[in-house]
C-alpha cells in the first residue's frame, strides 16, 4: 500500500486532485492506499468527510483504502502525554491540546470511511529499552482494542484490523497475540506492530515469524511500515501478506530509484551519461520514455523528476507484489527468492541475517 498522508502524494503534486488518483491507477497493481488518520482529521475534517460519504469519494479512488488509528502520528510527531484513556498532545498545527482515545479513532475511522481500520494501539518504539512501558502497552492495547470493538459503528462494512505489540520480547508478543486471537471473531485482518523501528534485522525477522507462524491461515496479516523490496520479500517468505510504507516515495525525493539490483542514485555524476532507462525490466511510463542521463539532469533543478521517480518506484513495488502473488500462486516462491536475492546480491554473500530469515521460513537460498 502506498501511502497517502493527507489523501495525496506530495512528490506526484496531487492535493486531493484527479491526476493523484490517475497516476496511482495507472501504476497499474495499486489496490490499495493508506490514509493517515490524523492528517484527514487535521484538513479536509471529518465534517467535510462525512459530506462526501467517505475519503474515496472525496479523492474518486474507486479501489480499496486503510485508514491507520492515528496513534503512530502521535507518537512520531508530538510530545507525548500518556494517560490510560488515551492519548492526549498538542497539535504541531496549531498547538491545541488534542485527546485520542479508541472511541474517537473509531468515530473518525468511521467518518473517512476506508474499507479497512485499524484499531488505537499503545505504540512504543522498539527502540525503547523501558520494560515496564513494553509491558503497559501490550495489555493497554488489548484494552483499548475492547473500546474499539464496542465503538465500532460500521463492523459490516468497514473491516477493523487489531494491532500486535510487545516490543521486542517473545513472551510479551505471545500475550498480544493470544489476547488478538481472543477477539478473533472481532477481527477480520491483523496488523503486526511495533516494528521496523530501528531493531536488530535478527529480531525484526523472529518476531515477525513468531507472529506469523500463531494467527490464522485465513485472514491476512499486515506489517506495519514495512517498504524495503527486501524486507517485503523477507516477510512474505515469513508468512506476511500486506505492508504500508513512505519509503518509495520518500527515496525518490532523494533522487533515488529503487530497481532489482538495489537502488540507484540519481543525483551521481556517472548517471550524466547513462543513457539506459532506470530499470530495463520495468514497464512504467518512466522507464519507457526516459533515460537515467536525462532523470539526472533534471533531478536537482525540475520538481517533476521527484514526480517521475516516484512513479516508477511505485510501479517498481507494485510489480515486486505482483511477481511474489504469481510465485506463490504458481508454487514457484523458492525460485523467485532465489533469483531476488542472487540479483540484490551478485557477487557478495548474503547478510546474516538474511540467511537466518530464510532458514526460518525453511527457504533455500
Ligand atoms: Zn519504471
Amino acid at each position: 500500500m502506498p501511502v497517502g498522508t493527507q489523501g495525496k502524494f506530495r512528490e506526484l503534486y496531487m492535493t486531493f486532485c484527479l491526476r493523484a488518483t490517475y497516476f496511482l491507477r495507472n501504476t497499474g497493481t495499486v489496490k490499495v492506499v493508506l490514509g493517515n488518520t490524523y492528517h484527514l482529521e487535521n484538513r479536509p475534517g471529518s465534517e467535510i468527510l462525512d459530506m462526501f460519504n467517505g475519503l474515496p469519494a472525496f479523492i474518486n479512488w474507486k479501489r480499496g483504502t486503510l485508514t491507520d488509528s492515528g496513534g503512530f502520528q502521535m507518537v512520531s510527531l508530538l510530545d507525548l502525554a500518556d494517560i490510560e484513556e488515551g492519548v492526549a498532545f498538542q497539535s504541531p498545527v496549531d498547538g491545541r491540546q488534542l485527546f485520542l482515545t479508541p472511541e474517537r479513532s473509531m468515530n473518525i475511522q468511521n467518518s473517512i470511511g476506508a474499507d479497512i481500520l485499524m484499531a488505537l494501539d499503545d505504540v512504543v518504539s522498539s527502540a525503547s529499552t523501558n520494560d515496564t512501558r513494553f509491558e503497559q502497552a501490550t495489555r493497554r492495547t488489548i484494552e483499548w482494542l475492547d473500546r474499539c470493538i464496542s465503538a465500532h459503528r460500521r463492523p459490516y462494512q468497514q473491516a477493523m484490523f487489531g494491532i500486535i505489540q510487545g516490543g521486542t520480547d517473545k513472551y510479551l508478543r505471545t500475550t498480544s497475540i493470544e489476547g488478538l486471537l481472543g477477539r478473533n471473531h472481532h477481527l477480520p485482518g491483523y496488523a503486526i506492530g511495533g516494528l521496523a523501528g530501528g531493531e536488530h534485522k535478527k529480531t525484526f525477522c523472529e518476531i515477525v515469524s513468531q507472529c506469523c507462524s500463531r494467527l490464522p491461515r485465513d485472514k491476512p496479516r499486515y506489517v506495519m511500515g514495512v517498504g524495503y523490496p527486501l524486507d517485503i520479500v523477507v516477510c512474505s517468505a515469513l508468512g506476511a501478506d500486506l505492508y504500508d510504507c513512505v519509503y518509495p516515495s520518500r527515496t525518490a525525493r532523494f533522487g533515488t530509484a529503487l530497481i532489482p539490483e538495489g537502488v540507484l542514485r540519481l543525483k551521481t555524476t556517472s548517471m550524466a551519461t547513462d543513457y539506459r532507462p532506470l530499470d530495463s525490466d520495468c514497464d512504467c511510463l518512466v522507464c519507457k520514455n526516459y533515460c537515467r542521463a536525462h532523470l539526472h539532469a533534471k533531478i536537482k533543478k525540475d520538481p517533476s523528476a521527484a514526480s517521475l521517480l516516484t512513479y516508477h518506484n511505485i510501479r517498481f513495488q507494485m510489480r515486486l507484489c505482483t511477481d511474489m502473488h504469481i510465485a506463490i500462486a504458481e508454487q514457484q516462491f523458492t525460485p523467485f527468492v532465489q533469483a531476488f536475492v542472487r540479483r540484490m546480491f551478485p557477487q557478495r554473500p548474503l547478510p546474516q541475517w538474511l540467511r537466518e530469515a530464510f532458514e526460518l521460513a525453511t527457504i533455500e537460498v
